[in-house]
């Protein structure tokens, strides 16, 4: 299951920090509003988001017929 809630855990406090998935894919950090840890997709992890992202536009799309 694909998690639609757009947040996760903050790696050092554990806080969920929200982020944008396409700002993600673009280059944007996020920061934990907790201990203001940043969060960045690694160039590594940018095709599997992008994949993920693009499965889960299919499925709104096939749920939308
Ligand atoms: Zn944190």
């Amino acid at each position: 299951m694909i998690n639609l809630d757009q947040s996760i855990p903050c790696p050092v406090c554990q806080t969920k920090i929200p982020f944008d998935t396409k700002q993600l894919l673009m280059g944007v950090q996020f920061s934990c509003p907790n201990c203001q840890a940043a969060i960045g997709l690694s160039d590594q992890s940018k095709p599997l988001v992008q994949e993920t992202m693009d499965k889960f536009e299919e499925l709104k799309k096939n749920v939308a017929k």
